[in-house]
């Protein structure tokens, strides 16, 4: 579903990443581990068309989406990979409804009823039935960040991206978000994310990729890694507190 090839990317005299391959078949869930500045983000950001690659192949959904073919490409891709942040990016005017509504209104011109129905529907489907008029300030972290996957998953991507999607929540706002992430895989979402959840990782993901100076270092299932590394980097990072 998704392809990367020989990716690479650069800021200014910076390589950041250094010829990166990775492919995800769908239904698979994948989760990117790694130091901080090791290039993650800047990975998913490409695979949504929010970086275009400095070399490199990107397929989605079997259609070219590297930017380098027409700018149509981007618009083609951007209905296909949806995208959850560490910061919520909702919009504080609306309510969590008029949030998951607006790119269907904008993007798919859906009708209000319509998109209505939808929202309500994805806000179900999140735990929040009952939070549809509410505003971003009037909900904790942990919803505020399910309903951005609501609004995600209301466009019908064929991919979630996720990155760091709980780092900015209290701890104990963590697992009400992780367990809307478990479902949706358990229902056969392709997913790709970062995540510093090493249990969840273990638990939930199939392959586990361990990024290291722009490059993919060590991939794996996850029980297979954890219980032993190839490398002295990934043994060190699993080490770690
Ligand atoms: P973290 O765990 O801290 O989120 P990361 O693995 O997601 O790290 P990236 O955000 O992908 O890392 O950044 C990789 C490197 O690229 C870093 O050194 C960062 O400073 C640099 N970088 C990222 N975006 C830009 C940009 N727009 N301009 C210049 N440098 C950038
Ligand atoms: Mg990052």
């Amino acid at each position: 579903l998704v392809q990367l090839a020989g990716i690479r990317k650069s800021f200014g005299a910076v390589e950041v990443l250094k010829g990166v391959d990775l492919s995800v078949e769908e239904g698979r869930v994948v989760a990117l581990i790694g130091r901080s500045g090791s290039g993650k983000s800047t990975l998913l950001r490409i695979v949504n068309g929010l970086e275009r690659p400095t070399d490199g192949v990107v397929i989605v959904d079997g259609e070219r989406a590297d930017g380098r073919e027409r700018e149509r490409d981007l618009k083609a891709l951007r209905l296909k990979v949806g995208m959850v942040f560490q910061q919520f990016n909702l919009f504080p005017h609306l309510s969590a409804g008029g949030n998951v509504m607006l790119s269907l209104k904008v993007v798919k011109k859906m009708a209000t009823a319509e998109a209505e129905a939808v929202a309500r529907a994805m806000l179900a489907k999140v735990g929040l039935s009952d939070r549809f008029d509410h505003t971003p300030d009037q909900l904790s972290g942990g919803q505020q960040q399910r309903v951005a996957i609501a609004r995600a998953l209301a466009m019908q991507p064929k991919v979630l991206l996720c990155d760091e999607i709980t780092s900015a929540l209290d701890p104990e706002l963590v697992a009400e978000v992780l367990a809307v992430v478990r479902t949706l895989a358990e229902e056969g979402m392709t997913l790709v994310m970062v995540t510093h959840e090493m249990r969840f990782a273990r638990e939930v993901c199939d392959e586990l990729v361990f990024m290291h100076q722009g490059r993919i270092h060590e991939r794996g299932a996850p029980k297979d890694l954890f219980a032993h590394q190839q490398t002295p980097e990934l043994a060190a990072f699993i080490g770690e507190p």
